[in-house]
């Protein structure tokens, strides 16, 4: 295969995880009922994964690559085979934030490969866009590590209080 035909299958792959990305982040905020903050965050960031669904789509156009014929991807990110797994768990709100922070961490990893090719193939707007949303997943891992600590907490406090929901 040359660098150009790996280069497009992994763009591919990157479109296909976005889109388990937002089915992901769509069940969880879907979920949640006792913890707005999270709520929120994790709205915004299905927001961005749907722009970043856009940009790929663009730069798969531009690279005339089909996007009809989407490679399963599913095997191949055993990241959100744990994120589906902790849900529906009674402590899911502790599963689901551990397993997103996994997954944003996935995607850093893949787009930090994807730059890397990008750069090979001489993609310059490829690296641009790349690097662009990388960013998003920096910052959506490192709020996820910030606030790991407070959700564990408050739903120790809510676990504990008789007749109180706690896992959503
Ligand atoms: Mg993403
Ligand atoms: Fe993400």
């Amino acid at each position: 295969m040359t660098p150009e035909e790996n280069y497009h299958d992994w763009l591919r792959d990157a479109h296909a995880m976005e889109q388990q990305a937002e089915s992901m982040l769509s069940k969880m905020a879907g979920r949640l009922e006792h913890y707005p903050e999270l709520e929120t965050r994790i709205k915004q960031h299905i927001d961005e994964t749907k722009q970043q669904q856009v940009w790929l789509n663009e730069l798969l156009d531009r690279h005339g690559i089909d996007n009809s014929s989407f490679k399963d991807v599913m095997g191949k990110a055993s990241a959100f085979g744990q994120a589906v797994g902790g849900m529906f768990t009674s402590d899911e709100v502790v599963k689901g934030a551990i397993s997103g922070y996994v997954f944003e961490n996935f995607e850093i990893a893949s787009y930090t490969s994807l730059i890397g090719a990008a750069e090979q193939v001489g993609d310059a707007e490829g690296v641009r866009i790349l690097t662009q949303i990388r960013e998003q997943e920096i910052a959506m891992a490192e709020w996820l590590y910030q606030h790991l600590p407070n959700v564990t907490q408050q739903f120790l406090l809510r676990s504990a209080e008789p007749g109180v929901e706690a896992k959503k």
